[in-house]
């Protein structure tokens, strides 16, 4: 087995590290199929910008193997503590959690009985806000997450 150190294709886990963004992209490939078959006009370029803007987003998060076996995430935006896949890419997955070949697994975080995390609930509420600013603005900044539990100073 010297040298043996990856999974062979035979494996029923061969590909693992992918299957989330194969998803991902799957689903967009689908998407974008449908875009493209409307009549032309506003809402046809509006479908298809739409997916074309996800698929710039994703594709900044993209799992690779090195030779000696490592599952890595070669993400522009995402720090190593967010996990593999790279939280980017499961909230991408979640997009179509009612999918047959989604995995709960991406996302047992968010979906597990106790709820969000704290750091998640945290997110979730600046999302809703539209951003750290309104966050900030709506004097619940110091509520948010310290830096070092995931701001990254650029
Ligand atoms: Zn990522």
């Amino acid at each position: 087995m010297s040298g043996m150190v990856y999974l062979g294709s035979d494996d029923p886990d061969f590909g693992w590290e992918f299957r989330a963004e194969d998803f991902v992209y799957a689903r967009l490939r689908e998407e974008m199929d449908a875009a493209t078959a409307l009549h032309e006009g506003s809402a046809r370029d509006a479908a298809v910008a739409r997916v074309e803007s996800l698929r710039l987003a994703v594709v900044q998060h993209s799992c690779y193997v090195t030779n000696d076996g490592y599952s890595q995430a070669r993400c522009f935006t995402c720090d190593a503590a967010c996990g593999f896949p790279c939280s980017t890419m499961r909230y991408f997955t979640r997009m179509w959690r009612h999918h047959p070949e989604y995995k709960p697994g991406w996302n047992t975080e968010l979906d597990r009985d106790s709820g969000p995390s704290d750091w998640q609930q945290d997110m979730l509420r600046v999302a809703a806000r539209g951003g750290f600013r309104n966050d900030f603005l709506a004097e619940r900044a110091q509520g948010q997450t310290s830096p070092s539990k995931g701001d990254r100073v650029t």
